[in-house]
């Protein structure tokens, strides 16, 4: 049986790898039987990456080209390329080499054997910190107790889905996009193969730790409401010691006649009131801007220009607002 296959490549500035990254996964989709495309979506980039895709389009009949009109985010990118893709089975690879694309046949073979999602967890990781490992560890512990749909451990956007997995996420259209829980969010029959993460081949990582801590915030709060509880419990254990305290100090002043002292009890008392009354509405804020941007419904992504394979009348158009004509 052969069927169609999609590999999904968002790139940002990626001029030093792409041509490497296009002969290395050419290479693949040679020894497959399939009915293959790559879609490479050029995030907005400032350097020569576009110009290099649309020669790689010119030379492969294989290569889809898109172009977003601005630096989107790898997300948005990620969802533009998997709009573009109606393959059977669609692959979301990063460009820089670090998900090596020999792993590819070993995704499809679990994909033949009934599996939606097939997601590639690192076994373990070069070129990257102990303070990046480590943090990296921490944000899926701390996911895995809040987030109501967990996510595998270790295991970022580099993976297989299904026709049916593919369609499923068209129908998410949310702003905050935390793709590697909307991956998990689906559900469907999923399993994991183990692979050795390599280190960046060239070029720079577009991550850095103010980045990277957003989207942890981004995906704890796109899926669990676990902060709002925190901060309703903290609430509650204040008020329920500060009672306590209030009794014992009224008792204090009726069976001793204690004078008036207590400055310092007060400033203390004050302030940490004062923070987590700041620390419980910032988490609101949090919640409340989230909503105020899905509210707003625009778009995820605009394509500038598109070069390549001609592809069917866009599958999934855009639901419209309803009552707008
Ligand atoms: N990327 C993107 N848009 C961005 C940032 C990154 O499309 O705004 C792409 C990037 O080109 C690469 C992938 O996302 O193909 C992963 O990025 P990077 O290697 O910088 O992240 P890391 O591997 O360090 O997590
Ligand atoms: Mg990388």
């Amino acid at each position: 049986m052969t069927y169609s296959l999609a590999i999904v490549v968002p790139a940002y500035n990626e001029a030093q790898v792409i041509d490497d990254f296009h002969a290395r996964i050419a290479a693949v989709l040679d020894g497959l039987d399939a009915d293959a495309r790559v879609i490479y979506v050029d995030d907005g980039s400032r350097d020569e990456t576009w110009s290099l895709i649309e020669r790689i389009a010119q030379a492969d009949a294989r290569v889809v080209a898109l172009r977003l009109s601005r630096n989107f985010g790898k997300e948005a990118a990620m969802t533009a390329g998997l709009d573009a893709a109606d393959a059977d089975a669609v692959v979301v690879i990063d460009a820089d080499l670090q998900d090596p694309p020999e792993l590819i046949p070993t995704l499809i073979a679990r994909w033949r054997e009934g599996f939606d999602v097939v997601y590639a967890t690192r076994g373990e990781r070069d070129g990257e910190t102990r303070f990046k490992k480590f943090t990296s560890a921490a944000f899926y512990r701390l996911m895995e107790r809040v987030a109501d749909t967990p996510l595998p451990r270790d295991t970022g956007d580099f993976r297989l889905l299904s026709r049916r997995a593919v369609e499923a996420l068209h129908g998410l259209r949310e702003r905050q996009r935390f793709m590697k829980g909307l991956f998990a969010w689906i559900g469907y029959r999923q399993t994991s193969v183990v692979y050795h993460r390599d280190a960046r081949h060239a070029g720079t990582t577009k991550w850095n730790y103010w980045r990277l801590g957003n989207l942890a915030v981004e995906g704890i709060t796109s899926f669990s409401t676990a902060p709002l509880r925190i901060a309703t419990w903290l609430g509650v254990s204040a008020a329920g010691l500060a009672f306590l305290y209030g009794v014992w100090v009224l008792l204090k002043v009726c069976i001793w006649g204690d004078p008036v002292r207590g400055y310092p009890t007060l400033l203390v008392v004050i302030l940490f009131l004062g923070g987590a009354q700041l620390l419980a509405l910032g988490v609101i804020g949090e919640y409340i801007g989230r909503t105020y941007a899905e509210s707003k419904r625009r778009p995820i992504y605009y394509v500038e220009s598109r070069r390549g394979a001609p592809s069917s009348p866009d599958p999934y158009p855009r639901p419209r607002a309803p009552g707008v004509d």
